[in-house]
């Protein structure tokens, strides 16, 4: 449609611009990190200005996730589908959380109740939106916590679900997730969120949340599904064996 076709080329324009400026912002940043934090070591703790070097180490940190935000639009400048396999999909994403999940004890599972569900979509740009449920989640919970990823066949649509119990969204800020740089976070970009809800739509799906505040979130995301030929699935499963 006409909105799918706007979204997907300002996506582009963003990316373009975006890919190029990060490569340039990366290096000096990762210079000064290294070079503040050297200076970190040579002050004492009485020193005042270790508090000053602390707060630039936080702030260069800042800048820091806000180029990966960036570099995450660039990645969403090509536009090509292919049928991707969801369940295949999530358990990559999910690998490479896997870390940081067992770092903080959370309690993970992944339900995948069809392992049939086929998309027409840009890999690199689903990717996107589940590692941003994912981060988001990862942030919300306490350790110990639990973290559900869901993916079923609902009608002609393919549902996934992140659910978290985290600390939850508070009614005050729910019209304002989906805006760009609106973030509750000390670090945060406010990106991931706006990003996601563009892909989505650049697939004709929808993205919504519910959220009981101080329980936890889910986010869910729905696509039409793509019905597969025999042949379809055979090239699939070449490729990804
Ligand atoms: P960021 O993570 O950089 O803050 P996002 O666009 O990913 O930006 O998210 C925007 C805001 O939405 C977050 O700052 C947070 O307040 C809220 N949010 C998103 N996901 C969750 C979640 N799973 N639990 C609680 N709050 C969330
Ligand atoms: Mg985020």
């Amino acid at each position: 449609s006409e909105d799918n076709k706007g979204a997907s080329e300002s996506l582009s324009v963003i990316g373009e611009l975006a890919a190029s400026a990060v490569h340039e912002i990366k290096n000096p940043l990762f210079s000064i990190r290294g070079f503040l934090q050297i200076l970190d070591n040579t002050l004492s703790e009485s020193d005042k200005r270790k508090e000053y070097v602390k707060i630039m180490i936080s702030e260069v940190d800042r800048l820091e996730s806000l180029v990966k935000d960036f570099l995450m639009l660039a990645k969403t400048q090509n536009d090509s589908k292919e049928l991707v396999w969801v369940c295949e999909l999530v358990r990559e994403v999910v690998e490479l959380y896997k870390n940081s999940f067992e770092k903080k004890k959370i309690q993970f599972r992944l339900q995948a109740k069809d392992e049939s569900v086929f998309l027409w979509a840009n890999k690199d740009q689903l990717e996107q939106v589940f590692i941003n449920l994912l981060q988001n989640a990862l942030e919300a919970v306490e350790e110990g916590g639990s973290i559900d990823v869901i993916v079923s066949k609902k009608e002609e649509k393919v549902m996934i679900e992140v659910k978290d119990s985290g600390r939850g969204i508070s009614p005050e800020v729910r019209d304002k997730i989906f805006t760009p740089f609106f973030t509750t976070k000390k670090n945060g970009t406010g990106l991931g969120l706006f990003i996601s809800k563009r892909i989505v739509e650049n697939h004709e799906g929808k993205i919504y949340f519910s959220s009981d505040e101080g329980k936890g979130t889910i986010f869910i995301v729905e696509f039409p599904m793509r019905e597969t030929t025999v042949d379809d699935r055979l090239n699939l499963w070449y490729n990804v064996n």
